[in-house]
């Protein structure tokens, strides 16, 4: 599509995976894109950080094969997967203090009968478990993972009979661990989406894939580049103050008292920014209101370096019962001995320092790992603000895409697109919003073009 001279650039706010999928799409269709973003560096909150001598990101990201749009994007953008990514089909195991480990493992089977199968050959659960996890995936399976009135995961668990042990070793690390929500509060409807996405189509939809470089490499970098070449720009440490909007239509943004008009915006901000940009405008009262029940849950990523010979012998390792829930071995990515022990969700740990979250977490690795050396050094990451809650009823206050603002589209992990806050959701979120723009942009010049 060749761009019109009159046409003004769309401005997309915030560098976040949503904000470039937008830019980067909305550059695929050779229209003419300003990615602004406040920080010194793309990627919000899948990012890659430098702490002290450590090059690391700032929680450790995994994919799954059900990101559709994100591999799809990688792959229009010139990104070889397996440059970047490593897959490998689902095996997942968790330690358990006294008792033998628990684990999950998907034979090369089609979907869903890889499930069926994985859940029947559970490790460490009785048969009586087994059979009731089998029984209660293919109950899902029948009703497509859907759920008509939401519930908290907990209540729809017991509903079909999942026993504590089950619960305990199985749906509720795979609860924290997708919707980075307890399963008490969680939302049953969001659960059974993930579920759905990851095991309902193909076998490969529940690969895991673990970045073999940093996070910056993987999307980042390679968008920006491509975003310049196709006539788009990237401007880093650029704060939007306010949005301008007259007669109902956005007509610019403000940043640092300086105006820069455009017809067009896509706000990719982190749904608090985003509420504060809304609130000065009446049209969009609704939408804040819908949006101001949104709540955030922390992750708390603990890197610890040990001797450069120590393994963990898996890409990935959980714990159960413990204030560690996943342990990482950093050696995938050339940091031998590093490994990145994730916490996700609520948790007393919120209120320890961080020597005492350190102390914790390398005397549980301790009791796992008898044979390893004390670490030499730890650094904690805390993101206070790393996902929305899925909480029941959550999908209620994720707004849509549209604004009641013509012009204004926002995009984001938290608006509506059912998944819970993960990197595909943030992309799926940006391309949508893009593909809304493409879309009017063909309708006005095919209007244009029957004028003449
Ligand atoms: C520790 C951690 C681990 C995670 N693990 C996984 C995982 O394993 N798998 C997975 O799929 N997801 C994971 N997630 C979730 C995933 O990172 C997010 O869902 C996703 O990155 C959200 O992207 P986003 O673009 O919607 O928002 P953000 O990444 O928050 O992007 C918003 C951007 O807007 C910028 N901004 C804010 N205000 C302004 C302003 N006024 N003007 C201009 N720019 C502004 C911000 O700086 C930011 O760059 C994890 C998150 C964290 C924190």
């Amino acid at each position: 599509m060749k761009p019109d001279p009159e046409t003004k650039p769309v401005i997309v706010i915030g560098g976040g995976w949503a904000g470039i999928a937008a830019a980067v799409e909305l550059a695929r269709y050779d229209i003419p894109v300003i990615l602004l973003e406040s920080a010194k560096q793309l990627g919000g909150r899948a990012r890659s950080v430098n702490v002290d001598e450590l090059h690391v990101d700032n929680g450790q990201h995994m994919l799954l094969g059900a990101y559709e749009s994100t591999l799809d994007l990688l792959r229009k953008i010139g990104v070889n997967e397996s440059d970047v990514l490593q897959r490998k089909p689902l095996s997942l195991q968790w330690h358990r203090s006294g008792k033998k480990p628990v684990s999950l493992n998907t034979p090369n089977l089609p979907a869903p009968f890889h499930l069926a199968w994985a859940l029947l050959t559970l490790k460490g659960l009785s048969l009586r478990d087994r059979l009731s996890a089998l029984r209660f995936a293919r109950q899902l399976e029948k009703n497509n993972f859907t759920l008509d009135d939401d519930c908290s995961v907990a209540d729809f668990l017991a509903q079909h009979h999942q026993s504590p042990a089950l619960i305990h070793a199985l749906w509720e690390p795979l609860c924290i661990g997708a919707l980075n929500t307890h399963l008490h509060e969680a939302s049953a409807q969001v659960f059974l989406r993930t579920l759905g996405d990851s095991f309902s189509h193909a076998r490969s939809d529940s690969d895991l894939l673990l970045t073999r470089v940093n996070l910056g490499s993987v999307f980042p970098k390679p968008a920006t580049d491509y975003i310049e070449t196709h006539k788009g720009s990237v401007r880093l440490g650029q704060r939007t103050n306010a949005l301008c909007i007259e007669n109902g239509r956005i007509t610019g943004i403000t940043i640092d008292n300086t105006h820069i008009a455009t017809n067009e915006v896509i706000l990719a901000t982190p749904h608090t920014t985003t509420l504060r940009l809304l609130r000065p405008h009446d049209l969009l009262q609704e939408t804040c209101q819908q949006m101001a029940r949104l709540q955030d849950r922390p992750i708390c990523t603990i890197y610890l370096q040990f001797d450069k010979t120590v393994r963990l012998g898996r890409w990935l390792h959980g714990s159960l019962g413990t204030i560690s829930q996943w342990i990482f071995d950093r050696g995938l990515y050339g940091q031998h001995g590093l490994m990145a022990v994730v916490v996700s969700g609520d948790g007393d740990h919120q209120h320890w320092d961080n020597q005492t979250l350190c102390a914790q977490v390398a005397a549980e690795i301790a009791a796992q790992y008898p044979q390893w050396p004390a670490p030499q050094s730890q650094q904690v990451i805390r993101e206070k603000r790393a996902t929305f809650a899925s909480i029941v009823n959550v999908n209620q206050h994720r707004p849509n895409a549209k604004t009641a603002v013509q012009g204004l589209w926002l995009a984001g992990d938290y608006t509506n697109t059912y998944l819970p806050a993960t990197l595909e959701g943030a992309v799926r979120s940006g391309r949508y919003s893009a593909q809304q723009i493409i879309t009017s942009h063909r309708r006005q010049r095919h209007q244009q073009q029957e004028k003449i």
